[in-house]
């Protein structure tokens, strides 16, 4: 596998030029081609990262398909990790925090220690593991759309990521709620249930509640914090995008 490189600003601008009418499917096709086995998707199960494998699975996409598996998932989440498995004849790589246990982490932080340091928590459980298991990777693919939280309003179809030293491609950026939806139906694809009983955005199940009507979509993520990223996906300064060197 090619070692990491960056992508110049001419090139993000190049591509994302090229690919402003592409839908998802284009997009995932370019990305599948220019990066090869360079290319990931790191997948927590929300209804797009469902929509996504749906899309690689019926274009034939061989992606590298991998999800954060940080011990404390909802039951409903797992079972549908083996549903999509199931469905669409695919291993969904398990990346566990190899650092830590969790009951390591909670001899420092105590027995939540989500309540107590949650970045510390998230950095443990999702971040670390995910930088060890993209190392040999050149590209990931996300499934952030723009119009999900203001942090996520300038997405594009390809990015740096400075974090992960990653190309980032992100094929729903231009999507709403409704192609999502409208995708899952026509195509009956899994998808978590807990979406049903107002849970838009899951996440870990200590971390994770139910939103009222009106609420931002994400407001049941780390409710009563200031926190409403993970660590994985929170954007960067432009000045770090355009430093990044070919
Ligand atoms: S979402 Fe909560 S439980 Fe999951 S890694 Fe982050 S702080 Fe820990």
């Amino acid at each position: 596998m090619t070692a990491p490189r960056a992508l110049d600003r001419a090139e993000i601008d190049r591509v994302n030029n090229a690919l402003e009418g592409a839908d998802p499917e284009g997009i995932l096709a370019w990305a599948a081609a220019r990066f090869g086995q360079g290319l990931t998707f790191a997948t927590g199960f929300g209804v797009e990262g469902c929509v996504i494998i749906d899309m690689l699975a019926t274009n034939g996409l061989q992606v590298d398909v991998l999800s954060l598996d940080t011990g404390v998932l909802f039951p409903e989440t797992y079972d549908l990790w083996r549903a999509l498995e199931s469905r669409y004849a695919l291993t969904i790589r398990a990346v566990r925090p190899t650092s830590v246990r969790l009951e390591e982490q909670a001899a420092e932080y105590g027995p939540e220690p989500w309540l107590v340091d949650p970045d510390a928590c998230c950095q443990l459980r999702k971040v670390e593991p995910l930088r060890a298991a993209l190392t040999d990777r050149t590209a990931w693919i996300s499934s952030i759309r723009r119009d999900q939280t203001a942090a996520r309003k300038e997405a594009r179809p390809l990015g740096w990521d400075e974090r992960f030293g990653l190309a980032k491609v992100s094929p729903l950026w231009r999507w709403t709620d409704e192609d999502i939806w409208g995708r899952v139906r026509t195509r009956s694809i899994p998808y978590n249930p807990l979406h049903d009983r107002s849970y838009p955005s899951i996440g870990c199940a200590p971390c994770t509640t139910p939103v009222a009507a009106g609420e931002d979509p994400r407001a049941g993520r780390w409710r009563g914090r200031d926190k409403k990223e993970c660590g994985l996906h929170a954007p960067l300064p432009l000045a770090v995008i355009k430093g990044a060197a070919s």
